[in-house]
């Protein structure tokens, strides 16, 4: 056996990211740039990542549109995360804002623009002016295709610096020695059906979001949190898992997004009384109040019975902003409306509902991408792996994110960590660490038990059967009741996974594989969600407990961090302090 593992190809590279999706290119740039060797791996063509699919904008106080300035956009973060995000972050990030959207725009990103030139912002969900009095334009549009348009820039960028492409490659554990730092990758080239060791000074988790453990999601087939798996496999924890934000309009029954950008132009929710129910429930921001407080409201218009049509959903209006300023700003929408809710906006409501959109938490990292744990209240820094994008907790969402914030947190995140590698990239200019076979081992034991295996479930039924189970239990509104067996149901379901099967045992592109190995991943994401949402009695962001209606700060600001190994749960402060200036100390949020 020891033979056959020493066989394993073997590649080396100073970095490895794992993620083509806007974090890892903004990162993989950067380390391109300067020099090192980068290799990026993602189990799709770079451009289908999905951040191509991101509609409506990228927040940054450029201030083109109406006056803004990033401290306001400081306040509306941690406002928006219900206190939970770091404040050292969040200062980061709104910051660097208007330098990370104008390296796009040098960069020859597409945006829209004003006729004076300037880039076209929107007002977006909970950014505001001078402390919430009223909506500001921050997000930064090029129509309702910014994400298509980033990602395509950031992809001929890498081109040109001639960073190393893995296309089709699934990269399946994190390799670590006995003192924990991580020295690379197992991963399988599917193409081939060959299984590669990946040698790296630095790895970097860039694998997105994990949204497909729900069964209405607005994310793409591919994203079932990997990065988390991997990380949760070694043995690290994942942060605030319990927060997963329901974006207020997917299309209803589809799933797919209808972008907030729509509200951002003018459009308004409407009940079936034709009443505009959100001026009820935030009256100064209406319909652009945050994603978790108009997808509570809109869930509260149809639990109780003013829903729309079978009474499942309500409707977005928006056929009063025009053919020109739809055709204009909203072209894909029209597209998407038309296919899969069958109304042409144009001249009628598009029918939505709360459909599950982001994760909050995720792998635990500072602001300069590197992943931590903590112990005994103290953090330390895992050596040579950072996290970034939508699978890393940085943690600038706290409970709850603000749209746009996303794409920029790829941007901002993904620059600091590539310039954070960069600079300390020369202290680990040692030759590769050597990786215990162990390690190794490891990974492919997992891969062969897979293989082996005969008889046993199909993955599929699994799959969906978790995806139900976390519908169910973890929606909208949260009980207690409801979680806890959520818990029960999910570690039975964790069970089912050890006991999956597939029959075509094939090696060149075998799907069946990788969606096998997907599901070990989806898993250890329900489990964290769930334990983590059933331990935290206290309703923030997009946490809503009947049992616990109010936020507890007392008791309850701080980060929740689970451990796959007996589902155990551990809890850190939040950072208060920002960088510079004072904190923004908690208080209600009302709109
Ligand atoms: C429909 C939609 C619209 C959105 N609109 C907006 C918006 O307008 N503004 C905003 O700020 N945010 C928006 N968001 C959120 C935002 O787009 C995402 O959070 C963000 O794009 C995630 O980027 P990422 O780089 O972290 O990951 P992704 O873009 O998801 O990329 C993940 C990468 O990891 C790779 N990968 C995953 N697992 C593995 C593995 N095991 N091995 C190798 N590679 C792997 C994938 O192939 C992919 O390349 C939207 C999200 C959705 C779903």
């Amino acid at each position: 056996m020891a033979a056959v593992k020493n066989s394993l190809p073997r590649r080396q590279f100073d970095v490895v990211v794992v993620g083509a999706g806007g974090a890892g290119m903004r990162c993989s740039l950067q380390l391109a740039q300067a020099g090192l060797s980068v290799a990026v791996l993602s189990k799709v063509f770079p451009t289908r990542s999905h951040t191509v699919a991101a509609q409506g904008g990228i927040g940054a106080s450029l201030g083109n549109m109406s006056e803004d300035n990033w401290y306001w956009h400081m306040y509306d973060t941690v406002k928006g995360s219900d206190w939970l995000g770091d404040q050292d972050a969040i200062e980061f990030m709104c910051r660097e804002a208007p330098n990370a959207v104008y390296e796009l725009e040098h960069f020859g990103m597409p945006f829209d623009r004003n006729p004076n030139g300037t880039i076209y912002q929107r007002p977006f969900g909970g950014h505001t002016s001078n402390f919430g009095e009223k909506p500001v334009q921050r997000a930064c549009a090029a129509a309702d295709r910014t994400g298509h348009a980033l990602l395509h820039t950031l992809y001929q960028r890498n081109v040109a610096a001639r960073t190393q492409f893995f296309v089709e490659w699934m990269a399946l554990d994190l390799l670590r020695n006995e003192a924990g730092d991580v020295l690379g990758v197992t991963a399988l080239e599917m193409e081939t059906g060959d299984i590669y060791v990946l040698e790296a000074k630095t790895t970097v988790l860039a694998t997105g979001g994990a949204g497909r453990i729900w069964a209405a999601s607005t994310n793409a087939f591919i994203n079932t949190g990997d990065g988390l798996g991997m990380a949760a496999r070694a043995g690290l924890p994942l942060q605030d898992m319990e927060f997963w934000q329901f974006h207020p309009t997917g299309v209803a029954g589809a799933g797919v997004l209808i972008t907030e950008g729509v509200r951002g132009e003018g459009g308004i929710l409407l009940n079936k009384d034709g009443e505009r129910f959100m001026e009820r429930y935030a009256p100064t921001l209406k319909d652009l109040a945050p994603r978790d407080f108009v997808s509570r409201s809109m869930d509260q218009e149809i639990k109780e019975g003013r829903g729309c049509g079978d009474g499942s959903h309500v409707v977005l209006k928006l056929d009063h902003l025009g053919a020109e300023t739809i055709n204009k700003r909203l072209p894909s929408i029209r597209e998407i409306a038309i296919r899969f809710a069958n109304v042409d906006p144009i001249k009628e409501p598009i029918p939505v509902v709360p459909t599950i959109h982001y994760q909050m938490g995720g792998i635990p990292a500072n602001y300069n991408g590197q992943v931590v744990t903590t112990k005994d209240g103290q953090t330390k820094v895992v050596n040579g792996l950072y996290a970034i994008g939508e699978c890393a907790a940085v943690s600038v969402h706290g409970a709850n994110r603000l749209g746009t914030n996303s794409l920029l947190d790829l941007v901002v995140f993904g620059r600091a960590a590539g310039n954070h590698i960069v600079a300390s990239h020369p202290e680990r200019q040692h030759s590769h660490q050597p990786i215990p076979e162990s390690s190794i081992d490891y990974s492919l034991d997992r891969v062969n038990k897979l293989e082996s295996r005969t008889s046993g479930e199909k993955v599929q039924d699994v799959g969906n059967a978790i995806r139900v189970s976390m519908q169910h239990h973890c929606g909208v509104f949260r009980t207690m009741k409801l979680l806890n067996e959520g818990v029960d149901q999910i570690e039975e379901l964790a069970k089912r996974v050890d006991n999956i099967a597939y029959q075509d045992k094939s090696k060149v592109f075998n799907t069946a594989r990788v969606e096998a190995l997907e599901l070990t991943n989806m898993i250890e994401v329900a489990r964290a969600t769930t334990k983590s949402a059933a331990n935290r009695k206290e309703s923030r962001g997009a946490q809503a407990l009947s049992d616990y209606p109010e936020r507890d700060d007392v008791n309850w600001l701080k980060h929740t961090l689970w451990y796959s190994e007996g589902s155990r749960l551990d809890y850190k402060p939040v950072q208060l302090k920002p960088l510079t200036v004072e904190t923004f100390p908690p208080k209600a949020r009302t709109f």
